[in-house]
């Protein structure tokens, strides 16, 4: 192997994703810290036959970054390129966190329009699999980029937009890691912002009889579901100029019972599953019945704990379809007694053209189901699971690419009109596979088989 390379590789190298469900052991794991060093790997990838697999901050709850042969952790690709105040556009190398890129841009007067739950996924990881935050008319975040440069394998480095490349560009913005290796991405931002959140207890067919109004009602609309019970908890938040308030909510509240506690509880409802609805009722009470208001700084307000390791399915679906789902889900933990976690969180997406989004051509609803895994226990999930999805499956959804899911090859192509497209690409720019795992041979490629089946990589379930 050329020096360069040994001096950034390593063996015996074990990555496991944030929430400790998939796991594997890639024959070398590289740390590039050059664009150059990147595109080394690749011409020795190809010269061994060996497979690659970018992995981000790795928290992606699927097998989506796994792989046995080639890992390329492009944390020390992390540097901002180039900030333009006048056209709000930033150019950054794509192994950047998202932490570090609001920071960055807060500095400067910048921020994104919109992002999700955390911060902590780097750039290029979020963008690959269309990761979305919550607000009717604010896209997710791949529709915030302006321009992308990936390493492919057959047809070097490529710079695309909606000029140049623009086919790979639509591919590209939600690529899942199939086509190739982004190194540099550019956004369009918004002048920095102040967010005013307003959160409040709200009841479950209030919300569901006037969806509409409620979606509408802010700029930033999600709210959470606690199941076996008619609560919810209603997040709206608009931009403002008024001051940064200081957090109403105490330590007391937040770590101690909101954490703590609450996966101490939840670890004993394992012996006595038909005490979680207790259990969501008086969380709720003691955590979200009062109102609450918070003002700061747009990215720490879009921001939330999402505190243990769990298992997660998240869908999008018309949003218009929202109330039928909620009221599906609920009928059937009803009518087969089943107990499952809270919070059902709730929140909207607009629509794009990104070929392999959730929310290509439709204003989406996703839906997002959790079983904590207190003390990174194992919980019952499965059966959960089979019903979420057939719900979702009945009213048009599309899975959240990160998440482990099982649509196959057949639904997907008829629930994405430009899934064949995508193939056919993926075929040109990486015809023997290079970019290839476990979880797009199943889901891309429609591939079953040994090699293809999650549990290769299921080290705890
Ligand atoms: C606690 C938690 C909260 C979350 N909140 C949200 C949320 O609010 N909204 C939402 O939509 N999702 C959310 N997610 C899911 C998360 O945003 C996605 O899984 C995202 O892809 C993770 O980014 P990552 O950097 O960890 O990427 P990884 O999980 O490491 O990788 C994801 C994919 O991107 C590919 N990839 C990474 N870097 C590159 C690159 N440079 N070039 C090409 N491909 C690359 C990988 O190969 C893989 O296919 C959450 C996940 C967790 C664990």
């Amino acid at each position: 192997m050329d020096p360069q390379l040994k001096k950034i590789s390593s063996r015996y190298h074990v990555f496991e994703n944030w929430a400790h469900t998939f796991i594997c052991e890639p024959e070398l794991y590289f740390t590039p810290e050059t664009e150059d060093e990147v595109e080394k790997i690749v011409i020795f990838a190809k010269a061994k036959n060996k497979s690659i697999k970018v992995i981000g901050a790795g928290h992606s709850p699927s097998d989506l970054a796994c792989t046995k042969d080639f890992m390329i952790n492009l944390d020390n690709l992390n540097r901002v390129l180039e900030i333009n105040r006048e056209e709000k556009t930033v150019s950054v190398q794509a192994g950047i966190s998202l932490n570090q890129l609001n920071q960055e841009l807060w500095k400067n007067g910048l921020a994104m329009s919109n992002i999700g739950s955390i911060s902590d996924q780097s750039l290029a990881g979020a963008i690959s699999t269309a990761t979305h935050g919550t607000g009717i008319n604010f896209g997710n975040i791949s529709t915030q980029v302006t321009e992308l440069t990936l390493i492919t394998a057959t047809r070097g480095t490529l710079t695309c937009s909606e000029k140049t490349n623009p086919d790979i560009f639509k591919a590209a913005l939600c690529n899942l890691g199939a086509l190739g290796i982004i190194i540099r991405i550019t956004l369009k931002c918004e002048p920095a912002f102040r967010l005013e959140a307003i959160q409040t207890p709200a009841k479950f067919d209030e919300i569901l009889n006037n969806l509409d109004h409620v979606v509408h009602s802010a700029e930033h609309v999600r709210f959470w579901w606690f199941p076996h019970t008619d609560d919810c908890v209603l997040w709206k938040a608009n931009r403002t100029i008024k001051e940064p308030n200081s957090s109403t909510i105490g330590y007391i509240r937040e770590t101690l019972l909101g954490y703590h506690l609450y996966q101490f509880l939840l670890y004993l409802t394992r012996l006595r599953p038909s005490t979680i609805p207790r259990l969501a009722r008086h969380m709720f009470k003691i955590k979200y019945s009062t109102p609450t208001c918070i003002i700061d700084d747009s990215y720490k307000v879009f921001n939330i704990d999402c505190l243990f390791p769990q298992y997660v399915n998240e869908w999008a679906i018309p949003w218009e379809k929202t109330p039928e789902a909620l009221r599906k889900i609920n009928q059937w933990t009803k009518e087969t007694n089943s107990f499952v976690h809270f919070p059902v969180e709730v929140r909207f997406v607009d629509k794009d053209d990104i070929w392999l989004s959730p929310s290509y051509g439709c204003k989406v609803c996703y839906i997002g189901i959790i079983m904590y895994r207190p003390y990174r226990v194992a919980v019952p999930y499965k059966e959960y699971w089979k019903a979420y999805e057939q719900i979702m499956r009945s009213l048009g959804g599309r899975p959240h690419w990160a998440k482990a899911h099982t649509m196959s090859v057949l639904e997907l192509e008829k629930c994405y009109p430009k899934f064949n497209d995508f193939k056919k690409l993926m075929h040109e720019l990486d015809p023997n596979g290079m970019f290839l795992n476990a979880y797009l041979r199943r889901h891309i490629l429609g591939e079953v088989g040994e090699d293809v089946d999650t549990r290769l990589f299921k080290a705890k379930l």
